[in-house]
């Protein structure tokens, strides 16, 4: 049933956490969503970076079909297939070796971050502070507001679990004045997402590579947007030629599906039974969306897909840019995008836009990120310039 009120009806029964333009979304197909008028949008959203497939691809929807007719959980009591296989997907083709499954970005962090207290209890005289980036983001759980470096997002809950110190982004001297025999772990986006699209440099991740090694330190990397190829790589590291010791991903691994990795290198893949757990985590369900998206993702160079489109999609903004100085910088690493505005109008821009069809995201009132699916074309590309070139002659 499709009413018109279900703004109203939201209003009276969900606890307010987010403002949305109006349209209910009631469908969506590879790049766009429909409403329950009927009509339809270009999606650059791409559920936050979720949908990096599109929307109900064949071969999730297969998938999650054929499983939930089957098995869709056990607990972790006892061995399932989907979840080994997932496992070996994610071992076989990163630099990773050891896996645990579980539910959200959120929860795959806290896990990267008992691992290192774990290692850090074993093997480093109890060390347990972790150093995290200034407008980073890694999740909404207590403790990843502590490890996100956004004092906004802190400040209603102090106080904060103890042990994470926030330091400037791209800077190696404040990692290395932070380093203390405390520390255990530095966890750093490899390209900040909600903080804007910022691309840690070359010298950066270098830099922090060798000061892990020189100090004993893990360095742990919250792929969780950047992971199964948003960035033009299937993993953000890959443009770096450098290894971390630990890795989290999320949101495109399942395909819409809520599913969370923790992967680690041998070496400190100290979890023995009964450290940490997941109820969920690993459920057959996610995990066959969780195959059957890196199987896509693998056998048709959807990474590829998106360096190449991606590429494309700055050089349009670039030229928007030109046209429109209300843009003051464009920055990019495969298909996840920003551009910086001069006023504060980044929330109006935001919903003409979807008056006029196209879905994009704002991350603060002078920013807004493109992080559409990783299936999109030059065509659709183009779609969404000319929108947002008329758009910006309004402002
Ligand atoms: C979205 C995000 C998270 C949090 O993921 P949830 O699934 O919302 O818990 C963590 N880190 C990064 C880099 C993210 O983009």
């Amino acid at each position: 049933m499709i009413t018109s009120s279900w703004p109203d009806l939201e209003k009276k029964y969900l606890m307010f956490n987010i403002k949305r333009p109006p349209m209910v979304i009631v469908k969506g197909e590879g790049v766009r969503l429909w409403d329950q008028t009927g009509r339809s949008y270009l999606d650059f959203v791409g559920g936050w970076a979720v949908n990096a497939l599109g929307h109900c691809h064949p071969a999730v929807v297969n998938a999650i079909q054929q499983q939930a007719a089957t098995l869709i959980h056990t607990s972790n009591q006892y061995y399932t297939i989907p979840q080994i296989e997932l496992g070996r997907l994610l071992v076989e083709n990163s630099a990773l070796d050891k896996v645990f499954l579980c539910n959200s970005g959120a929860e795959a962090n806290e896990g990267a971050v008992k691992l290192a207290r774990k290692y850090g209890k074993v093997k480093k005289n109890g060390a347990y502070e972790v150093i995290t980036t200034l407008k980073s983001f890694h999740g909404r759980t207590l403790a990843m507001v502590a490890a996100t470096g956004k004092p906004h997002y802190q400040e209603p809950y102090k106080p904060l679990p103890a042990g994470f110190l926030n330091v400037p982004y791209n800077d190696l001297e404040a990692i290395k004045q932070a380093t203390n025999e405390r520390t255990i772990a530095i966890m750093i986006e490899p390209v900040q997402g909600e903080g804007g699209v910022n691309v840690a440099t070359q010298e950066y991740m270098h830099g922090l590579r060798k000061w892990c090694d020189e100090n004993g330190l893990l360095l742990m990397l919250d792929e969780v947007q950047t992971g199964i190829g948003r960035t033009g790589k299937l993993f953000a590291y890959q443009h770096y030629g450098i290894e971390p010791d630990i890795m989290t991903l999320a949101k495109a691994l399942g395909g819409g599906v809520s599913i969370g990795a923790l992967l680690s290198k041998q070496h400190c893949a100290v979890f023995e039974p009964g450290d940490h757990g997941s109820t969920f985590g690993g459920n057959p369900l996610a995990c066959a969306a969780g195959v059957a998206v890196m199987n896509e993702v693998l056998h048709n160079d959807i990474s590829g897909r998106a360096a190449a489109t991606g590429e494309y999609l700055v050089k349009r903004l670039g030229e928007l840019k030109e046209k429109h100085p209300i843009i003051t910088e464009v920055r990019g690493l495969g298909l996840l995008c920003a551009f910086d505005i001069s006023k504060e109008v980044a929330g109006d821009i935001m919903l003409r836009c979807s008056e006029e069809g196209l879905l994009i995201n704002m991350v603060s009132p002078t920013t807004i990120r493109l992080m559409p699916p990783l299936i999109i074309t030059e065509n659709n590309v183009d779609e969404a310039i000319d929108i947002l070139d008329e758009v910006l002659s309004e402002f």
